[in-house]
């Protein structure tokens, strides 16, 4: 027994110097995280990780150790990366080109990188950049143009179409099993696709159905609304609404390829592109303050060649953002700006997702930060004053309570001080009411 106690009083002593050491990696860690800030270079890099691990297995002498150090140095190196994005609250992106992956290859695999293609008249060419020589379930909705998504079936070896009634209330488990029961009656197989033409709506539900069909299937997506384009068909986030509360069933598996035809934006109503503007000012203000200041000068929806430039930059932002923190963990959850309290809103009052993240995010920033962006929602036609009922807001905190994002008894949000940076606050419910009232009352 005296054995046992001694070996234990010496693994605590390792134990101890391993803390110590580990605290030592960790602040130079952060170091690193501000030099790499500094220099607009992206947290996680690969090459450099697999050195430190070939590196680190190499000073291992004893066989016996070697795949089991090789497990603690990479799990070292996830809580370093973990560590970086969390101390990142400022963020400056790098704007290398992300759109030059291979494009149009099946992606089974989880790891693909996500391909996006961002051109005018890109739809009519749908079959040069998706696989569409097999079985394609082509999901939309009533209000999309039908020649957007027959423009797909045409250019399918053997197409079936499913057209959802538009809107919020389409993402629900009973339209996700009209697409399997579809799928099933239709014989498809794992080897066979689904391709969302439509906005938002449309690519939660088809990415959904996709993403759990015969345990994940390949998923196209064509986002015809400014904010499908710039926000919700890059990064990979697929849900439905249940029981009142948003997205709470859903999935995050990156689409195979994402097809962004600015062209289709001259069917979409004035309405619907200022929701896609209030998602533009969202990234803008949170991780890139070039941008804001570009967009206050200039305004988003003046001209609409202007509005690709806008739409690449948004779409490379938000690129950036996930390929940092693709299981939503970290940096990527910074992208809720004004979804928290937007989403009770968009509940309490059926507003649309963008006109409810716009209202979301005023009361989520500093006093100057605050008119900043309520002078761009004005200019892009966006709501800036809560006109409901006066009970509302405990409704919309309540409806915020039970979003994804809260947890326990306190709801986590995103805020921005100063344009282009952001932290999250941990607040009670009484703590956001209060913010509320004071900025709608
Ligand atoms: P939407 O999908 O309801 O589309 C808005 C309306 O525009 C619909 O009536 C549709 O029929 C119509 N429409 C679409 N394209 C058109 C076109 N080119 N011409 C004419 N009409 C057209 O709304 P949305 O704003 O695109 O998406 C909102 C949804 O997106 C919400 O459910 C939200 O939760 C989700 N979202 C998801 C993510 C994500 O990461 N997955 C991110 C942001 C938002």
């Amino acid at each position: 027994m005296d054995e046992l106690k001694k070996l234990r009083e010496k693994i605590n002593c390792i134990d101890a110097q391993m803390a110590r050491l580990f605290e030592e990696r960790m602040d130079l860690v952060e170091k690193v995280a501000d030099l790499k800030k500094d220099a607009g270079i992206a947290v996680s890099d690969k090459e450099r990780e697999e050195q430190v691990v070939s590196r680190g297995v190499e000073l291992i002498e004893k066989e016996q150790f070697k795949d089991l150090y090789k497990e603690f140095i990479v799990k070292t190196i996830d809580l370093s990366v973990k560590y970086q994005q969390e101390r990142l609250g400022k963020r400056t992106i790098n704007y290398e080109d992300a759109y030059e992956e291979p494009f149009g290859q099946k992606c089974s695999e989880s790891h693909v990188p996500q391909n996006v293609i961002i051109e005018r008249e890109a739809l009519s060419e749908v079959k040069k950049y998706f696989d569409l020589n097999r079985k394609v379930l082509v999901v939309t909705d009533k209000g999309v143009p039908a020649d957007y998504a027959d423009q797909v079936c045409n250019a399918a070896k053997d197409s079936v179409l499913v057209v959802i009634e538009a809107g919020e209330a389409s993402k629900t488990l009973d339209n996700l099993r009209w697409l399997y029961e579809k799928m099933m009656e239709n014989n498809f197989t794992r080897k066979d696709c689904i391709v969302a033409v439509g906005g938002g709506v449309v690519g939660d539900l088809a990415g959904l159905a996709a993403a759990t069909y015969m345990r994940g299937i390949d998923f196209y997506n064509i986002p015809t609304t400014l904010l499908a384009q710039v926000d919700a068909s890059i990064g990979g986030k697929s849900a439905v609404n249940l029981a009142g509360i948003k997205n709470i069933v859903g999935s995050i598996r990156k689409p195979c390829g994402v097809l962004i035809d600015p062209a289709v934006l001259k069917t979409l109503d004035k309405r619907q592109l200022a929701c896609g503007a209030a998602e533009i000012i969202k990234i803008a203000a949170v991780f890139d303050e070039g941008l804001f200041c570009e967009i206050e000068k200039n305004g988003i929806l003046g001209n609409l060649k202007y509005i690709e430039e806008i739409i690449r930059r948004a779409v490379k932002i938000k690129e950036e953002v996930v390929k940092n923190d693709e299981s939503d963990r970290g940096v990527r959850r910074a992208l809720n700006f004004g979804h928290t309290l937007g989403h009770g809103i968009e509940n309490a009052t059926g507003m649309f997702h963008g006109e409810a993240v716009a209202l979301g995010m005023l009361p989520m920033c500093s006093e100057d930060v605050r008119e900043r962006i309520k002078k761009l929602l004005l200019k892009e036609c966006l709501p800036v004053k809560y006109h409901g009922d006066g009970n509302d807001g405990k409704k919309i905190i309540e409806a915020a309570a039970h979003d994804k994002k809260a947890q326990g008894d306190r709801i986590i949000t995103v805020r921005v001080d100063k344009i282009g940076t952001f932290r999250f606050q941990d607040s009670s419910p009484e703590e956001l009411l209060e913010i509320f009232e004071e900025v709608f009352s």
